[in-house]
């Protein structure tokens, strides 16, 4: 049964090593969360580089998000094709954009910021492919509000420091972690976390050895008990 322990010791050790928390919101933050928002969605299922390229591609082809809107869909898939899922991110995007625009009546999200942090989740995820974890970048990014988005690497880490049971899915990890992690800590552990599951700490490759985060994770003790890695 997955249980949230030794909090403070596991994020201060991230905090440590990777210093996000320390960081400025500012330095994550758009003043427009509809451009997090698109941004989130073409990083569904590819990498910040590809993501990216893609990004730039679409703001330099079309000067706003209503150009986007109404541009052709078979031209808005070869603009954003480097990113993959190149049939369903176009249309999620003009999808998204089109509610967005009969919601506020513009390409803004801007408003979502005088809302309740339940009523923004539940709006960004009644929209086309947006689920818990990219409303909670949102939120927490963009919004200022309490959320810990958990993406692979998160799901990864969680399981490993056995704050998740091994098939649990995201959504049900981030709940927890929502329920359970300090809210003032969230922007910067969830930062920190990417980096340690980008860095030393990978799906298939993980460096054990000299990781200070052993003490607390299941898998560096086995592996310092059974000495590889
Ligand atoms: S001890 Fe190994 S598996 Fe655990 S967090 Fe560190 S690198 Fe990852």
């Amino acid at each position: 049964m997955a249980r949230v322990h030794h909090v403070k010791e596991i994020l201060d050790a991230l905090e440590a090593l990777y210093g996000y928390e320390a960081r400025p919101a500012s330095d994550f933050r758009y003043e427009e969360p509809l451009d997090d928002l698109i941004l989130t969605i073409l990083s569904q299922n590819t990498n910040d580089r590809l993501r990216d390229i893609a990004y730039k591609n679409l703001r330099e082809r079309y000067k706003s998000w209503e150009e986007t809107a109404n541009a052709d869909l078979e031209e808005l898939k070869e603009v954003i094709r480097i990113a993959g899922m190149s049939n369903a991110k176009p249309l999620r995007i003009q999808q998204v954009l089109a509610d967005v625009r009969g919601r506020f009546g513009c390409y803004s999200l801007k408003s979502l910021r005088e809302w309740k942090q339940p009523e923004v989740r539940g709006y960004l995820t009644s929209l086309p492919g947006i689920g818990s974890k990219t409303s909670a970048i949102v939120e927490v990014f963009d919004l200022d509000m309490p959320a810990f988005p958990v993406d692979t690497h998160i799901t990864r880490l969680s399981k490993r420091f056995g704050w998740a049971d091994e098939k649990e899915p995201p959504d049900k990890i981030q709940s927890r972690l929502e329920a359970k992690l300090p809210k003032e800590r969230f922007r910067g552990a969830h930062l920190n976390f990417l980096a340690h599951g980008r860095g030393i700490c990978g799906a298939r490759t993980f460096s054990c050895a000299g990781c200070t985060l052993a003490p607390w994770c299941a898998l560096g003790k086995k592996v310092s008990v059974h000495g590889a890695a």
